[in-house]
């Protein structure tokens, strides 16, 4: 599905900056990550970021920093689980609400019926790389006085309708940069991003132990959730080439959908609205689908095979839960290989077999 030493062996300037990294000496908190964490508000466009150890941690901290306690989060349940993950590790309730059948994202629509005064906050995920209607769903949650964290993991760089990047258009944002993201780190690494001076002390704070001073625990539900300065400086390195990388994945993903055949829709790719992070087909049979990309050579993969609420460790929660939109995408998705250093041999073998299936 992936070769994510395609990208180093190509990169000098990555390697050069790991060696300046470990020999500077200060491997936490230093200068590193104070450029990283303002290169990355920039180019999202908030008035602050911070980072933190992982995408699933940023979750948890932001949720920890902007909702109030004994609220309920809603989420969508076709995510991969991290969202749920995290709002149960910060210690609250988990809904969902169902998805939209086009794109598979939370929509304004699909949130009206679960919302109500004990919902603190909904958590929307930016799927696949393409940009929820957030804009809409802020207007719907703020006149419930209701959070909208918006989940950025598989979206960086992808535009709302009006032109704003996502993660700058909700209270509180979270980015993953684990190495199969659009931006991957060499390891661990996330971010938390907002507008709001109250929110980002807070987030400050919790990822650090809840200090409020050097040694002095001042808030509760701290812990310890830094980047580390050679993360944040490989992922400085890398922002750089992010926008050329999200537009040779979304011109295959355009391939893709041009080439598939009558029997397979691939998800909708929607232009700057989308930077192409997994390419998802729906089809009548996906295991058939498998087969025939297997016999060709081609790997594919299920994001993903388990909604939430049917997870085996979570669905005795959630027996009265039906979602039928996500439960009937979960039988017929497939994910077939998407990444920037595809080689035009591997994109039209993903293409013929596409179109002769
Ligand atoms: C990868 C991912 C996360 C979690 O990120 P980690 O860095 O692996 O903890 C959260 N949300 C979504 C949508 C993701 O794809």
């Amino acid at each position: 599905m992936n070769d994510l030493r395609r990208a180093i062996e190509a990169s000098t300037a990555v390697q050069d900056v790991v060696a300046r990294v470990v020999a500077s000496g200060w491997w936490l908190q230093g200068p590193e990550t104070a450029a990283w964490e303002e290169d990355l508000s920039v180019y999202v466009g908030t008035e602050f970021a911070v980072g933190v150890s992982s995408g699933t941690d940023a979750l948890e901290i932001a949720i920890k920093s902007a909702v109030e306690v004994g609220k309920a989060v809603v989420t969508a349940a076709n995510c991969g689980g991290y969202s749920t993950t995290a709002a149960l590790r910060a210690g609250y309730a988990v809904r969902y609400a169902d998805v939209d059948e086009e794109s598979h994202l939370l929509t304004a629509e699909t949130l009206q019926p679960v919302l109500d005064e004990t919902v603190g906050a909904v958590i929307v995920t930016h799927l696949y790389g393409r940009a929820a209607q957030v804009e809409e769903i802020v207007r719907l949650c703020h006149s419930m006085n209701i959070v909208v964290i918006e989940d950025c993991a598989q979206a960086i760089g992808a535009l709302v309708a009006d032109g704003r990047r996502v993660g700058s258009v909700g209270d509180i944002a979270a980015f993953s940069f684990y190495p199969t993201k659009n931006l991957g780190a060499l390891g661990d690494a996330g971010a938390v991003a907002t507008n709001s001076l109250e929110l980002v002390t807070r987030v400050r704070q919790l990822r650090q132990y809840g200090w409020t001073a050097k040694y002095e625990i001042g808030i509760p539900g701290g812990r310890n959730s830094r980047v580390d300065e050679i993360q944040a400086a490989v992922l400085r390195t890398k922002l750089s080439g992010l926008e050329h990388a999200n537009s040779k994945r979304r011109s295959i993903l355009e391939r893709y959908e041009a080439a598939a055949s009558k029997r397979i829709r691939v998800l909708p790719a929607t232009g700057v609205q989308h930077v192409g992070h997994l390419a998802v087909v729906e089809v009548g049979d996906p295991s058939d689908l498998r087969d025939h990309l297997e016999r060709a050579g081609i790997s594919s993969d299920i994001h993903y095979p388990i909604p939430d609420h049917k997870q085996p460790a979570l669905r005795s929660m959630y027996t009265s839960v039906s979602l039928p939109v996500t439960e009937k995408a979960a039988r017929s998705i497939l994910s077939v290989p998407l990444f920037p250093e595809m080689t035009e041999e591997e994109i039209s073998s993903v293409c013929t077999a596409l179109s002769t299936y």
